[in-house]
């Protein structure tokens, strides 16, 4: 059995930077917390906690330690509610959810009402939502269009959750237009896409057509893992999405030759390599 490696994968700028950001933190005080999860990758959290972080689900946990926003960011009302209760803050949004934010603000500010394509549970989507003073909506699907009030501002701004594909956010304000056309009256598109996340579904989607099976490594409630699976099955390709190399069953590999990795954005090399140990491992105990 062939095991073949995306071209890119894993750990993003934005990641690696917010865990490289509290681990030099976490050496200058001993006991820290994070506003939610550091990434979407439970073994990145593990070793954070036993480094003095602790994860803290919302801002009525806050003591007197120093808080970290992750790399996902939150609302400017969270930032606010932050400085008023006086404790440090490390702020490790990545710049790129940064600039989201920073469009939602400026284009309400504009007098438009803000569209984020994205999932509204999502914390990066509720984070940016939140810099637009209210008016805002976050639309999942096409097909959520129509939820959209009839009496919205008819100036309308459109953003997307950095980690949507590109051809999903094209589909998405096509049909926006086409349902809407007869009240709006201005429509700007801001693209709020991550490079980072567009060129690792672009390799995925490249490697899927290598291989006859994708194996997809990154935590379960990572949106950047799940859109790169769906982009490898869009290619025709069978994808099985693991957290880490204990999920991987032998009876996958059955008849299958070549074998392609990826990793979402939230996912360490170590993570990576135990997934390749594995397959090698399964491959050589005749799996295949
Ligand atoms: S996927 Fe992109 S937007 Fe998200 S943290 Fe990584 S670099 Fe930033």
């Amino acid at each position: 059995m062939e095991i073949l490696l995306a071209k890119e994968m894993g750990f993003c700028f934005g990641v690696r930077r917010a865990v490289d950001m509290m681990e030099e933190a976490t050496e200058e005080t001993s006991h820290m917390v994070s506003l939610g999860s550091v990434v979407h990758n439970p073994q990145v959290v593990a070793q954070l906690k036993e480094r003095g972080l602790d994860v803290i689900a919302s801002l009525e946990d806050v003591s007197s330690q120093p808080v970290a926003i992750t790399a996902h960011g939150v609302s400017q009302a969270v930032v606010q509610e932050l400085e008023d209760k006086g404790v440090s803050v490390l702020d490790t949004t990545c710049p790129i959810v940064t600039r989201s934010q920073q469009w939602a603000k400026r284009l309400t500010e504009e007098g438009f009402a803000v569209i984020v394509f994205g999932d509204p549970d999502h914390k990066e989507t509720r984070g940016v939502l939140g810099w637009a003073d209210g008016n805002a909506y976050a639309i999942p699907s096409i097909d959520d269009i129509p939820s959209l009030p009839s009496d919205m501002p008819t100036r309308i701004g459109v953003l997307s959750q950095t980690t949507e594909t590109e051809s999903h956010f094209a589909d998405f304000v096509r049909a926006l237009l086409e349902q809407r056309m007869d009240v709006i009256s201005e429509l700007r598109v801001i693209n709020t896409l991550c490079n980072a996340t567009t060129s690792q579904q672009a390799a995925a989607r490249e490697l899927a057509h290598q291989v006859d099976m994708m194996i997809v490594i990154g935590g379960r409630e990572s949106a950047n893992t799940h859109h790169l699976a769906e982009v490898t099955r869009e290619e025709g390709t069978i994808a099985h999405q693991v957290e880490s190399a204990d999920d991987i069953q032998a009876a996958w590999l059955e008849g299958h030759e070549r074998i392609g990795v990826t990793a979402g954005a939230s996912t360490p090399d170590s993570a990576i390599d135990a997934v390749v140990a594995r397959l090698r491992e399964l491959s050589d105990n005749g799996a295949s």
